[in-house]
């Protein structure tokens, strides 16, 4: 089924979206964090799930839901009214380690010595088989196959001997190694974490007497929180009845930062700001880039909606050439599309995508899309707009092209799948059928995210800490 995907759609996909929130007036949340959840459903669709406790009720009383597929799926007015409760984490769901079952749908919510813990994660960890033999050998029975479930444990067993569960957070991430951002609930505490380089992001906000954790500031904007400020790259915060308390024990010298790039290139959505940098100038930033190296005569800009389209506006602006619309895309088409058999007359691209004939026809067009994986969709799109008239189609990617796998949280797939490995650009032109293709260079990265440390693992194979010896991605049941 996930790969079927690839033939529809040949991006990258993230991991995951976390949320948290402690309301201090004591009202209910499971709404909020639902309409939260909904802002990141861009960053997982496969499951999704709340989790909420009373800070003034029992301790270990706490009230779950989650499911497979989106939030409006699995969420119904009745199941949010009955979750009573004004202290809540939430998730949605992508998976690239452990398959996409309900038992991996999270948040976790665990019990044990000290009372409840709830978690939700965002992003891989590289040591996993190695901590969970560790755990396997001193009794712990796994319910999940996900990475996320062995931090669960490690709080847990460390919340023994530490004086607070905050101590527990930051005993377990000297063990952990990879990328993570975390939300956790206690009884009576909220606590984010990132991992020290930052991989994936975190943010704080506030509502009246409300702090908020999410994945991305669009999330307050949608709940009509403020913005207080990024969780820093291996901070861990604390939220109680007193505020927030921070520990930035695990923090390491900002030079080695290793922020995903593709966060600002593909998954964020254009109205975040993540450490301070906004992903729409991001993208403009890349798509003038491209302008002012690769130029080309042309009629038209046009983006592959929705990631190329800022990038083709920077396009557009830096070359003068006129920016328009020429895709129109169905944004229905879920993780559980069925795809068309071979047979049938209908093409999984173009239930996707279709090209507005009237905007093309006749026109030399450069077409901007974020990446290029496997190429298992590109030529069929350029196809589309030969077919609609275009004259000539010129093809710019607002990333350097993929040579390594991802190990940190997305679906980059081993080399060998990557239609840039051993491949040189003439090639992969030939492949997909444009008349020109041009890739984004590597420094522009550091120009997008305005000098913050950031990861270019897969472009360059100079990873921030040492990838796994054996590829653990996507089978950690085996
Ligand atoms: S290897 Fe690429 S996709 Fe993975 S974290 Fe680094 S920049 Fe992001």
């Amino acid at each position: 089924m996930i790969h079927q995907q690839y033939e529809v759609d040949d991006h990258l996909h993230e991991e995951c979206g976390v949320f948290g929130i402690y309301d201090m007036d004591g009202n209910d949340v499971a709404s909020t964090i639902y309409y939260g959840l909904f802002a990141l459903q861009h960053r997982g669709q496969e499951s999704c799930g709340i989790a909420v406790s009373d800070t003034s009720g029992p301790k270990g009383l706490v009230l779950s839901h989650k499911g497979m597929g989106l939030c409006n799926e699995v969420f119904t007015p009745e199941d949010l009214e009955s979750m009573k409760g004004n202290i809540g984490v939430g998730h949605t769901r992508y998976s690239t380690a452990g398959s996409s079952t309900r038992e991996n749908a999270q948040p976790l919510v665990l019990n044990y010595i000290k009372g409840t813990l709830g978690l939700a994660h965002n992003g891989n960890l590289i040591n996993t088989p190695q901590l969970r033999q560790e755990l396997a050998r001193t009794g712990a029975i796994f319910q999940t196959t996900i990475d996320s479930e062995i931090i669960a444990y490690m709080i847990a067993r460390a919340r023994v001997e530490q004086p607070t569960v905050q101590a527990a957070v930051a005993e377990a991430m000297k063990k952990i190694k990879g990328a993570y951002s975390l939300v956790v609930m206690s009884p009576r505490k909220l606590i984010g974490a990132r991992d020290p380089y930052g991989f994936r992001p975190l943010c704080i906000g506030k509502r009246g007497n409300a702090y908020i954790l999410a994945s991305e500031s669009c999330a307050l904007d949608t709940i009509g929180a403020e913005f207080v400020r990024d969780v820093e790259p291996g901070e861990i915060v604390t939220i109680t009845q007193k505020g927030i308390e921070s520990n930035r024990s695990m923090c390491i010298p900002k030079e080695q930062h290793a922020r995903c790039i593709f966060e600002y290139i593909y998954f964020a959505r254009p109205d975040a700001y993540i450490d301070g940098v906004s992903v729409y100038e991001s993208r403009l930033i890349a798509g003038r880039s491209l302008a002012k190296h690769h130029p080309v005569n042309a009629d038209l800009v046009v983006g592959v909606p929705e990631s190329g389209n800022v990038a083709a506006m920077g396009y557009a602006m830096e070359s003068g050439i006129p920016y328009g619309m020429a895709f129109v895309k169905n944004s229905y088409v879920g993780r559980t599309f069925i795809k068309p058999k071979q047979s049938s007359r209908e093409s999984s691209v173009r239930i996707k995508l279709n090209v507005l004939t009237e905007a093309v026809k006749g026109k030399r067009v450069i077409m901007i899309d974020d990446s290029i994986v496997r190429g298992t969709t590109s030529d069929r799109i350029v196809g589309m707009l030969r077919e609609a008239g275009a004259k000539e189609v010129h093809v710019r990617i607002s990333s350097p092209p993929f040579l390594h796998p991802c190990y940190f949280g997305t679906d980059i797939p081993s080399e060998d799948q990557l239609i840039a490995h051993n491949r040189s650009v003439d090639e992969i032109c030939k492949i997909i059928g444009a008349d020109s293709l041009a890739y984004l260079d590597e420094e522009c990265l550091y120009e997008m995210s305005k000098g913050l440390g950031i990861c270019t693992g897969c472009f360059n194979g100079k990873y921030p800490l040492d990838p796994p010896t054996e590829d653990i991605r996507g089978d950690y049941q085996k």
